[in-house]
C-alpha cells in the first residue's frame, strides 16, 4: 500500500512504486488516494479528481493499482483502517506493506493508533532527497527493535518490521512545487505524466482563479 494525498500524483510517487514492486518482489501495489488526509489542510482539489489522475498517471503500468477505498469512506482517512481493509481482503498469512516517504514516516508517532499500523502490516521507508532530519524521540520508541535491514528479513512475517531502503532512482519532486509552479503559471513538463498534466491543464485544477 502507497496512500497519500496524491495532489496531484507525481513521478516521484510513480516511479518510487515501480521500484518498489521490483526490490520487494510485490505481487502489486495499491496506491490509495486519502479521501480526507488527517494531518493537512483540505486539498483543493476534490478526491474523486485525485483520484483521476491517478487512474491516468499510472496508466496500464503493470502491478499498480489506483484503489478508491478511501474514497468510499466517510470521516478522516486513517491508514490503520485502510490496511485493516486488506489484511481482511489478503487475509491473515499474506506479506502486508506500508511504503511510505521519509517526510512522511518523520510524523509517524502522530498518526492514528500507530502500533496498530505494525500489527497490520511491515513499513518500508523510502529515502527522499532532502529530508535527512534526525528521528524525533516519540518515534525512535515506536520502531525500536522492529528495523530489519534487507527485503528477505521482511518477508519472513505477514507484518510487524521496518525496512529504510533507498531505491535506485531518487527524485527530488514534490506535489508541493508542482503546485506552486501551476499557480505561478510555470513548467511542470516531465515532472509527472504528460497525461497527468495535460488534464491538470486543459482543466486549470491548480492554477490561480
Ligand atoms: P506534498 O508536497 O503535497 O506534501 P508529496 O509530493 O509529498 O506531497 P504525497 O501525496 O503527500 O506527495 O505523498 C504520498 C507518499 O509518497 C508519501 O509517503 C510521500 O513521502 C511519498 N513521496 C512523495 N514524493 C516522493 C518522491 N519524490 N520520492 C519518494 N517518495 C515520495
Amino acid at each position: 500500500m502507497l496512500g497519500g494525498t496524491f495532489d496531484p500524483v507525481h513521478l516521484g510517487h510513480l516511479r518510487s512504486a515501480v521500484e518498489l514492486l521490483e526490490v520487494l518482489e510485490l505481487d502489486r501495489i495499491h496506491m490509495v488516494p486519502a479521501k480526507v488526509p488527517p494531518l493537512r489542510g483540505t486539498p483543493q482539489v476534490t478526491p474523486e479528481e485525485r483520484l483521476a489522475l491517478l487512474r491516468l498517471g499510472i496508466g496500464d503500468t503493470p502491478g499498480l493499482i489506483a484503489d478508491p477505498r478511501e474514497l468510499e469512506r466517510d470521516g478522516p482517512s486513517y491508514s490503520a483502517d485502510t490496511l485493516a481493509s486488506l489484511r481482511s481482503e489478503y487475509g491473515s498469512q499474506a506479506r502486508l506493506v506500508m511504503a511510505l516517504g521519509h517526510d512522511a514516516f518523520l510524523r509517524l508517532a502522530d498518526w492514528h493508533l500507530p502500533q496498530r499500523l505494525f500489527e497490520l502490516a511491515h513499513l518500508v521507508v523510502i529515502d527522499r532527497p532532502d529530508f535527512e532530519a534526525p528521528l524525533p524521540a516519540a518515534l525512535a520508541e515506536l520502531i525500536e527493535g522492529r528495523e530489519v535491514d534487507n527485503p528477505r528479513a521482511l518477508m519472513q512475517r505477514p507484518a510487524g518490521s521496518l525496512l529504510r531502503l533507498a531505491l535506485p532512482t531518487r527524485m527530488a519532486i514534490s506535489a508541493t512545487e508542482i503546485r506552486q509552479r501551476l499557480a505561478a503559471d510555470r513548467s511542470v513538463r516531465f515532472l509527472l505524466p504528460e497525461a497527468v498534466e495535460a488534464r491538470i491543464l486543459a482543466n486549470l485544477l491548480y492554477h490561480c482563479r
